[in-house]
């Protein structure tokens, strides 16, 4: 069997801070979100590796992330420190067929605004309320053996207006103690890569210890997974496949400095 080559990459700051509120994080995830995600979502066909924004190449040089079949993502804080090179290239594996996940915070990543083309600005408050989240696509390979609803008993609450394209399609629907609504789980494709959007993933409240997260996490491993990385390659100019009788009224002009690319 040919395993789905995973890689979990978290910022991994939260987890390092200090305080009663580090402390507090550092219970549920004593060796960070993406060692524990590892863990709890290792499966016989999947090959999981757990990696950092404080290591070489920020976690992800070329031979691992060209030996990645899905990307998981989960940042806060450090954004602004990815570099740009780096997500230029994570994007472009993506566009070739490279599934990514973004999570929690990860909506103002880089890479998931690259992708998007918006602003993924939303409202939130965190006072530990519950979230109660909603399946609204149970055809969905990512709603896959998820009640039609379930409870977080404390979350952080990620609100309307939630501005991504309208391309996505929703999966998962949120409704807090508050009263705000939320998109928490939306799915994308971007050429050939597909990207899920989940919300849920607080890091101070230990929201990925909960089974139905779980669940849908490694489905939407499942579902993001490429059947194939295309290679990357030049457009074609085709030869035509049917005779072309129209004549080309620019046939006497040099016409080849249009077609320059640079
Ligand atoms: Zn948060």
């Amino acid at each position: 069997m040919k395993k789905i080559k995973v890689t979990i990459w978290n910022e991994l700051l939260h987890e390092r801070g200090e305080g009663k509120v580090a402390d507090a994080i550092r219970k549920f995830y004593p060796d960070g979100i993406h060692a524990y995600l590892k863990e709890a979502l290792a499966a016989d066909d999947l090959e999981i590796r757990a990696v950092s924004l404080d290591q070489p190449a920020q976690g992800l040089p070329d031979e691992l992330l060209n030996d990645t079949d899905v990307l998981m993502w989960w940042g806060h804080v450090a954004h602004d420190k990815v570099c740009d090179e780096l997500v230029a290239k994570i994007a472009e594996r993506v566009r070739y067929g490279m599934g990514l996940i973004v999570l929690h915070s990860g909506h103002l990543s880089k890479i998931f605004r690259t992708l998007m083309g918006t602003r993924c600005r939303l409202h939130w408050r965190e006072c530990g309320e519950k979230e109660r989240l909603w399946v609204v696509a149970p055809e969905h390979p990512v709603a896959k053996g998820i009640p039609e609803t379930f409870v977080i008993p404390n979350s952080e609450m990620y609100g309307e207006r939630f501005d991504i394209p309208d391309d996505g399609k929703i999966v998962f629907m949120s409704w807090y103690e508050g009263g705000n609504v939320f998109r928490s789980g939306v799915a994308f494709q971007r050429d050939s890569g597909k990207i899920f959007y989940f919300s849920p993933g607080h890091e101070a409240y230990p929201i990925y210890h909960d089974s139905n997260i779980q669940k849908i996490l490694a489905n939407a491993i499942r579902w993001a997974a490429p059947a194939e990385i295309l290679a990357p390659r030049v457009t074609p100019q085709p030869e035509p496949a049917e005779p072309i009788t129209t004549p080309n009224p620019l046939k006497a002009l040099d016409t080849s400095a249009l077609h320059k690319t640079v």
